[in-house]
């Protein structure tokens, strides 16, 4: 049995060092935004080399704080890619704004800069990129665009903790980034959590009273906000792991490569592009294929884990039919009806990766 991840192996690396800090967390009884939260912001600022980190309480939130912190309002329109998770979309609908999704590159899967240029109104006002499957998006190309049309950048890093664009960290080159910290994410905790990272100091200090019920001093309340902390616990393991996370997406790549060195010569089989524009942490290692689905049977049959991310673009999703009424995007819906994920963790070993490679090698040369 081969897990898509394997959460209990990277626990247990960590337990002599997470266990303790933890018993001690719960001694200390600060429990909302108590000194793991603050240490962790301050690690988490330098790792990303950037002014500020603000923890909270899911990816999710952190998109929909960082949106408004960035003035992004009722009618604006934020261009975005369709081959996402749903909560890229969601952010933007949360604040009243309109998700213009524009086609992907058929290589890397990122957001296509020609369509984002081409989808450019008086009414936009931000492109939200997601550094998709932890490759980034094109920045350099989508920092020109927003310069010259007056546009801001909120980066979705959910899948890119650690990724480098040129020496910079994804996350550092947008008004904001991002960052999810979901269990299965390249750093994750044992729940939710998320955080926003800027080089703004006003963006900072107002995502700091968005996050903690628009309060800039207690029972003070400026305007409307939310209760979205990151959790002091969570903040507890994520101090443990964000000591390893280089190694974690180096073996990341090891395991990527090995896929790739073998898929790479079976017929009918496009591994993933690496485009050389940003480091690719290999969050998922996503391949495409016209054999998907007996690729995905014969796994499965041996008990080793797939899975299809995404199935359905979110310019397909009921929940965006209005916004989206007869809008195309054949790259992506292409990619949608080829691609599938293979496991990949950074404990996975070499053994196990051959032996889903066999099974893949069986039904291409069968
Ligand atoms: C996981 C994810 C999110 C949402 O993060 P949560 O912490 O689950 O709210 C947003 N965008 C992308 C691309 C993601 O993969």
């Amino acid at each position: 049995m081969i897990p898509m991840v394997d959460l209990k192996k990277q626990y247990l690396s960590l337990k002599d060092e997470i266990d303790p800090a933890i018993q001690h967390a719960l001694g200390a009884t600060q429990y909302i935004l108590g000194p793991n939260v603050s240490d962790f912001e301050q690690e988490a600022a330098d790792y990303l080399g950037v002014k500020h980190t603000i923890g909270v309480a899911s990816g999710t939130d952190a998109l929909h704080l960082a949106l408004i912190a960035a003035g992004i309002k009722q009618g604006d329109e934020v261009i975005t890619t369709p081959f996402t998770f749903i909560a890229t979309a969601e952010a933007i609908k949360y604040v009243g704004a309109i998700p213009v999704f524009v086609d992907i590159e058929p290589d890397t899967f990122n957001i296509d800069t020609v369509q984002v240029q081409a989808a450019i109104t008086p009414a936009t006002r931000a492109i939200l990129p997601v550094h998709l499957f932890g490759q980034p998006a094109d920045m350099s190309e989508l920092q020109t665009i927003a310069e010259k049309h007056k546009l801001v950048i909120v980066e979705d890093c959910a899948q890119s903790f650690g990724a480098d664009i040129d020496g910079n960290q994804s996350g550092s080159l947008g008004i904001a980034g991002c960052f999810s910290f979901f269990p299965s994410k390249n750093l994750g905790c044992f729940g939710d959590g998320g955080l926003i990272s800027t080089n703004s100091d006003e963006m900072a200090e107002h995502l700091k009273v968005l996050r903690n019920h628009g309060s800039w001093k207690r029972y003070h309340h400026s305007e409307l906000g939310f209760n979205s902390r990151l959790d002091e616990l969570q903040a507890v393991v994520l101090r443990a792991k964000l000591k390893h996370i280089d190694e974690y997406n180096q073996q990341r790549r090891r395991v990527a490569h090995r896929y790739t060195s073998t898929l790479a010569q079976l017929p009918g089989i496009t591994p993933p592009h690496e485009d050389g524009k940003g480091t690719h942490v290999y969050h998922q290692y996503t391949l495409l294929s016209e054999q998907r689905d007996e690729i995905m049977q014969a796994l499965q049959a041996e008990n080793i884990a797939c899975a299809v991310y995404y199935p359905i673009p979110l310019h397909q999703q009921e929940v965006f039919s209005e916004d989206c009424a007869n809008l195309s995007l054949p790259v992506t819906e292409k990619v949608v009806s080829q691609c599938m994920s293979l496991p990949i963790y950074p404990e996975l070993e070499d053994e196990q990766i051959d032996e889903i490679l066999e099974v893949i090698k069986g039904v291409t040369l069968g």
